[in-house]
């Protein structure tokens, strides 16, 4: 096939940011305030907290730094262990190691891909002891003091079995809701269940602020807790007095002028998002071997990457072929990431399972997903594929 445009590329995920950014963004410079205090950050705090109906919210420099500080926040310290899904992004992993606690990686669930809490049941009653009103895994000695559950590509984890054991065993939930604002998990905002709930700003998420995050909670105390350590912990406003340390991970008034503008056009985009799923799905639905990620019965997914999954003996191509396809195609894909378990990052930690994520990953493709996404290219998206699939014979995989 011939693209119609060879020089365009169609993108997996592209901001949207036709609303009030320029104006909001002007506003800052015509007024002066374009560092990590101002109005825009209080209100931007305001309105994402009233989104969420969470009762408070604190802007940070990127999602990472979220996850870093609600770590902290939730009491985790050095040799601390952490349960986190290992079919995720590297970030919360990675915020587990900065404080010197370690990472238990947790499989995936087949049907949703979210972490499997039935694992994560028979670890605590079978592989730990609960003494003095803390749990200690067997294998390691080490205290278990948190879950994070990573609500991954815009569908909500399965939290209330989570839940439950939090409330058991005495264990923080740091929800990392990164890819998922505006996912509801029966009927409520993902990243307000747990303790803490931690957001992602960066490019390619749902909104962005250039790079940028947040930290919401419903207890009072850790969200002024939380506004203190994201300031560097300050104990006095202008002395320079501090009784700890802290971290200078406060968003600009310039990136929340942004992130502002991108909220009014939130609902829109997740709806956009969600039209696009729909009409992925319904054209793999025709095709021999493929699948969409479908919503759980606990769900509305934000969608924020529409994914495929592949049965590669019976849609003929595996998933690296049908990537280089689709490439080849003018239109980005990605895999998905490497399960926390296999990276050398992470290497010697704990995992309770993991072959699931395994075999997610080895058949997953991300495609254009973007809220702007045009149905003519969503439309030239299911015909690359749809063309892959036939040519599979003939190209043995490679795009034409
Ligand atoms: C994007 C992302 C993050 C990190 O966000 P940054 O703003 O890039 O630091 C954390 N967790 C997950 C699951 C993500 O997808």
């Amino acid at each position: 096939m011939c693209a119609e445009r060879p020089n365009r590329r169609i993108p997996l995920s592209e901001p949207q940011l036709g609303g009030n950014e320029w104006a909001y963004v002007k506003e800052c410079l015509d007024t002066n305030w374009v560092s990590s205090s101002g109005p825009f950050v209080d209100r931007f705090e305001t309105e994402f907290a009233a989104y969420l109906r969470a009762p408070h919210a604190v802007a940070v420099i990127n999602g990472t730094a979220a996850l870093h500080a609600a770590l902290r926040l939730a009491g985790v310290e050095i040799d601390d262990e952490v349960l986190v899904s290992t079919l995720t992004f590297i970030a919360p992993a990675n915020a587990i190691r900065y404080l010197g606690a370690k990472p238990v990686f947790v499989d995936a669930e087949p049907k949703s891909w979210q972490m499997d809490a039935n694992l994560v049941a028979d670890f605590v009653t079978r592989d730990c002891r609960f003494e003095g009103g803390r749990l200690i895994n067997l294998a390691s000695g080490r205290r278990v003091k948190a879950l994070l559950p990573v609500h991954i590509l815009g569908h909500p984890v399965d939290m209330a079995p989570l839940l439950e054991i939090a409330r058991a065993y005495d264990l923080a939930v740091i929800e990392d809701a990164a890819e998922s604002l505006g996912a509801l998990y029966r009927g409520r905002p993902v990243g307000t269940l747990g303790t803490l709930g931690c957001f992602s700003f960066n490019g390619n998420k749902t909104i962005t602020t250039g790079g940028g995050g947040m930290i919401v909670t419903a207890d009072s105390i850790l969200g002024k807790r939380a506004r203190y350590l994201v300031t560097q912990a300050k104990d006095d406003p202008l002395r320079y007095i501090h009784k700890e340390i802290g971290y200078n991970y406060r968003l600009s008034n310039v990136a929340a002028a942004i992130g502002t503008a991108q909220l009014e056009r939130l609902a829109e985009a997740v709806a956009a998002k969600r039209h696009i799923a729909a009409r992925y799905a319904q054209a793999w639905r025709e095709l021999p071997g493929l699948s969409a990620l479908e919503e759980a019965s606990w769900a509305s997914s934000a969608f924020w990457l529409s994914a495929i999954l592949l049965e590669p003996s019976q849609f003929g191509l595996d998933r690296d072929a049908l990537m280089s396809a689709l490439q080849g195609a003018g239109i980005e894909v990605r895999p998905l990431w490497q399960p926390l378990h296999l990276s050398e990052a992470h290497a010697g930690a704990q995992a309770l399972g993991g072959e699931v994520a395994e075999d997610i990953w080895a058949r997953v493709v991300t495609l254009p997903s973007s809220a702007g996404l045009s149905s003519e290219d969503q439309d030239s998206v299911i015909r690359a594929v749809s063309e892959a699939c036939r040519g599979r014979s003939k190209e043995g995989g490679k795009a034409s």
